[in-house]
């Protein structure tokens, strides 16, 4: 599989603190950590990992944290040759996990926000030759229907994950092949949805009539539904003990795409989920992603 990924290139950087503070309070981190996120770059990592040619189409800033954003997609073997490089911050996500898991997190697009059609343009020899084009909401709408429009006119398949949720109308959807989003983007989207695995997801339909041909929506420790013309797939989760479900949708997205296989969507199912599953047992984004011979094996 050829993947470009259009999106987002983030450090996160997460400050562990016994209670999260109340505004206008300070309070003392037990500890701070630094690990390469972003939800562009974190499925870009997920899909080459799985095996996946992968080309990122994003930006950085010119601050210490490029570079260190840079190497983590670089060492799982993602191209970033079309990666600009953009004055001011890279974007950050700012972190606080209390001791109870709860969090608050502050996003910074800081480079994702100044990515425009033409840095997307510049890696049109990309998107007219890739298979698949991962999509999601970290960087401008504009730089988004750039990629959407070459890549579709060259035939590739266009997957859109629609996080962080934003308003959304039918003709953003316009192209899309294959929509992955979470419980909270589903219900954004088409209301209510059906309260877990078992529910009734025959709500799914409506976005049939868009044009959309598969649609996944990702029950976290639950598992997954697929949705394609003619029917449903329900995939339970692996039983694994989760430690931290940071970027569990982003490694799904990345593995899933690597293993795209319209014929065969079960497989694929399969294999992202677990990819998802293995990430959950460990801490961080990009870090915690598995590889393809660890995923191969949960499949085992
Ligand atoms: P995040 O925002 O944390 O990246 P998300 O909300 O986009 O996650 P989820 O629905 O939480 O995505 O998880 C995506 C997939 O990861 C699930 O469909 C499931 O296959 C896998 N997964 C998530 N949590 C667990 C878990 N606790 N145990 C096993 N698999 C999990």
């Amino acid at each position: 599989m050829r993947i470009a990924v259009v999106g987002s290139i983030n450090m996160d950087v997460m400050a562990s603190v016994d209670q999260l503070p109340s505004p206008g309070e300070t309070v003392v981190a037990r500890g701070v950590q630094y690990s390469p996120g972003g939800k562009g770059a974190n499925q870009a990592v997920a899909a080459a990992r799985s095996g996946a040619d992968v080309w990122m189409i994003g930006a950085t800033g010119r601050d210490p944290f490029a570079q260190a954003a840079r190497d983590s997609l670089a060492s799982a073997g993602v191209h970033i040759g079309y990666v600009a490089d953009k004055p001011g911050a890279t974007g950050m996500a700012l972190i606080e996990v209390g001791a109870d898991g709860e969090n608050h997190i502050v996003l910074a697009a800081g480079a994702n926000g100044l990515l425009e059609p033409a840095d997307v343009a510049r890696a049109d020899s990309i998107l007219t030759s890739c298979d698949m084009l991962l999509l999601q909401n970290e960087v401008p709408w504009a730089a988004n229907q750039e990629a959407l429009r070459i890549a579709k006119a060259a035939g590739a398949r266009v997957l859109y994950n629609p996080a962080p949720m934003r308003n959304l109308t039918g003709e953003a959807l316009r192209g899309v092949d294959v929509l992955v989003m979470n419980e909270t983007e589903a219900a954004a989207l088409i209301g209510t949805v059906p309260q877990g695995l078992d529910g009734d997801w025959s709500v799914l339909d409506s976005l049939a009539g868009i044009g959309i041909a598969i649609v996944v929506v990702t029950l976290g420790a639950q598992g997954l539904v697929c949705w394609q013309r003619g029917g449903l797939i329900r995939l339970p989760a692996f039983p694994v003990r989760a430690i931290d479900t940071t970027a569990a949708g982003d490694t799904f997205i990345g593995a899933f795409a690597a293993a795209f296989d319209e014929r065969n969507l079960v497989r694929a199912l399969r294999f992202g989920a677990a990819a998802a599953a293995l990430a959950v047992t460990r801490p961080g984004a990009q870090a915690a992603v598995p590889m393809y011979s660890e995923i191969e094996r949960m499949l085992e």
